[in-house]
């Protein structure tokens, strides 16, 4: 079964109104258990659009979208929610962080909106630190983190509930070039570890070719690179 596909998407800006922009013109994408795909095109092609429809944050104007084997198209916001809080994982290229609560408690604190109890979410929590290299830093707050320390948090509040995808934009975007590198590899460690399937955007073409596979978003649609 795939974790996502994405079929013929398509999506416009301002439709029907002369500033109309086109971004997606017949997107397709299949990603299977486990695999890494990275994304890349230059800034303004469509990473966000797509990974924001991907993710159920945002309706396709027309094509498929499934996750896990459940078709999007025709759900109100409510199932999308629903699809969207069980199965995807997100990290941005700013760690959108809970400032005033730990790193630890970033982690926790989904959990516990999820039905989890406190002792497990916390277990889960100092794992995922742990697998990152800050469980050192479980108890500070985001302010008190470097930007490398920030995202690798990021990265476990994104995987707290376990989802089987996880989608990234940019997400080492912010960092410098040595830091971004060691950010990145412990990223795509947790994922293979945690037997995820993710889709990360990058221009980082060095990086990208670390990946199971990359897709370039070219003219609104996929290519294989
Ligand atoms: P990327 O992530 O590749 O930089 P985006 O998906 O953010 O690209 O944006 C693709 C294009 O759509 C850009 O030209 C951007 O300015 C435009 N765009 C993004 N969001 C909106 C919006 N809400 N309304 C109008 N145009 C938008
Ligand atoms: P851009 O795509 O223009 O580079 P950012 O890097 O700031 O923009 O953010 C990446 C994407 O994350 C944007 O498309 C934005 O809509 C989304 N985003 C920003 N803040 C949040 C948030 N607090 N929660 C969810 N999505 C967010």
């Amino acid at each position: 079964d795939l974790v996502l596909e994405l079929a013929g998407v398509e999506k416009a800006y301002n439709r029907g109104k002369p500033n109309e922009l086109v971004v997606l013109r017949g997107a397709d994408l299949q990603v299977a258990p486990g695999e890494i795909v990275a994304l890349v095109a230059p800034s303004g092609a469509g990473k966000s659009t797509l990974l924001h429809i991907a993710g159920l944050l945002d309706g396709a104007d027309a094509g498929r979208v499934a996750i896990a084997g459940q078709d999007a198209a025709g759900l109100g916001d409510r199932r999308r929610t629903a699809i969207r809080r069980q199965n995807v994982g997100f990290v941005y290229q700013f760690h959108h962080l809970l400032p005033e609560f730990t790193a630890l408690e970033n982690i926790v604190l989904p959990q516990l909106a999820n039905g989890v109890s406190a002792a497990a979410a916390r277990a889960r929590a100092e794992d995922l630190l742990n697998r990152v290299g800050v469980a050192e830093r479980a108890g500070h707050r985001p302010a008190a983190l470097s930007g490398g320390e920030q995202q690798r948090v990021a990265f476990c509040r994104a995987l707290a509930n376990a989802p089987q995808l996880l989608l990234a934009d940019e997400p080492t975007g912010n960092l410098d070039p040595d830091t971004a590198d060691r950010v990145f590899a412990a990223l795509v460690n947790l994922v293979q570890e945690t037997g995820l399937s993710a889709v990360i955007a990058t221009h980082n073409l060095e990086l990208a070719a670390r990946m199971t596979r990359m897709v370039r978003l070219e003219g609104g649609r996929l290519i294989a690179g």
